[in-house]
């Protein structure tokens, strides 16, 4: 498989020519397929694999589509939120989409609200209603609370380190995310492994998922 087959938008193989990826990775080749059909997916993948591109590309990709004039989409609506479970890996994932949202201009806008950044931040960053949200299952579940961040128009939504935001105790948050989620969002479910916890959170979020489970 090459990227080419993927018939991702032209800015985002510019990018991903820019990087020097060759050839997809297999977590890549798997899952970007299903997920731009926008089949929910559960993915067994550790750091290394290539996860975060599996489940950037086709969000990004998905979501430049339904800019494109004609397809109706606002363009201040936040349609995208990424669960991670520490600071550190919400960075390293703002890094990445922003290498490759690099050439789509203004496009396609994200905030990471888990930095070390005051709450009245936070809620600015957020009422500005940027595509993409990266966060903690905490301070999503504090804002969803306050009606700062709407989770009704979510049309993406990813947990990445599924196991390990499970042991860092927040059940109780991924409980109120799912009870504000809209019917029909697209769920991207990646753990290093698929313990009875994220078996739970598959039957939470994302009962009929395409499984890669290698
Ligand atoms: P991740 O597993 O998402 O943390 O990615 C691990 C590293 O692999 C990152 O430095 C990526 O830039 C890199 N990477 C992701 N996909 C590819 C690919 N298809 N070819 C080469 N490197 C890649």
């Amino acid at each position: 498989t090459s990227f080419d087959s993927f018939s991702l938008d032209s800015r985002l193989m510019q990018a991903i020519g820019k990087l020097n990826y060759s050839t997809p990775t297999p977590v890549q080749t798997a899952v970007i397929p299903p997920a731009l059909e926008g089949k929910d997916i559960l993915a067994r993948a550790k750091t290394g694999s290539g996860k975060t591109a599996a489940y950037l590309l086709p969000i990004l990709h998905r979501i430049l589509v339904a800019k494109e004039p004609g397809n109706g989409s606002g363009t201040n609506t936040t349609t995208g939120l990424i669960l991670v479970p520490t600071r550190e890996l919400a960075d390293q994932v703002y890094k990445v989409i922003d290498i490759y949202t690099e050439l789509c201009g203004k496009q396609i806008r994200a905030v990471n609200i888990a930095r070390n950044i005051s709450d009245s931040i936070q809620q600015s960053l957020l009422l500005d209603r940027p595509d993409i949200v990266i966060s903690t299952p905490s301070r999503a579940a504090i804002h969803f609370n306050t009606e700062t961040l709407e989770l009704s128009p979510l049309k993406y939504l990813v947990i990445d380190e599924a196991d390990l935001i499970l042991s860092y105790g927040h059940e109780n948050d991924m409980q109120i995310i799912a009870g504000g989620l809209p019917k029909g969002v697209q769920t991207f479910l990646m753990s290093a492994t698929l313990t009875d916890d994220v078996e739970q959170l598959k039957e939470l979020f994302c009962r009929h998922a395409f499984v890669y489970k290698p």
